[in-house]
């Protein structure tokens, strides 16, 4: 996924939208504005939203042991918001990713096995850390 996506608001009713940077823009789904505020421009197709983060490292050195997020992530793709939570605990060798529809709390995906398996692949993602 290689789309610059465009997070603006829009100008007139302040709603939350992302376009694709380079198409063409369409009106508010919600007022139908044209106009909008442009708050920043995100890659990979995901905007990190309102996240709780937690890290722990073992005597402030190093790479986390303990790594865990648990937010809400706008998935472009399909144009919904999930809940998120993602723990990686490298002292028990754990990775856990679980991604919940935010509307039903239908869990979409579950995630759980060994850190090692998920290493080389791992989140690549852009947003506040
Ligand atoms: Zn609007």
């Amino acid at each position: 996924m290689n789309t610059d996506y465009q997070v603006s608001k829009c100008k007139k009713c302040g709603a939350t939208l992302s376009e694709p940077k380079n198409e063409q823009r369409t009106p508010c789904p919600v007022c139908g504005e044209m106009g909008r505020i442009h708050e920043e421009t995100l890659k990979d197709g995901i905007a990190v939203y309102d996240h709780m983060r937690m890290k722990g490292k073992h005597g402030g050195k190093g790479k986390p042991f303990f790594d865990a997020r648990v937010g809400a992530d706008y998935y472009f793709k399909d144009k919904e918001w999930r809940h998120l939570e993602r723990v990686i605990d490298r002292d028990n060798n754990l990775y856990v990713e679980i991604i919940k529809d935010m509307k039903t709390g239908e869990i979409i995906k579950e995630d759980r096995g060994p850190l090692t398996d998920h290493q080389g692949h791992g989140p690549n993602r852009v947003g506040p850390s």
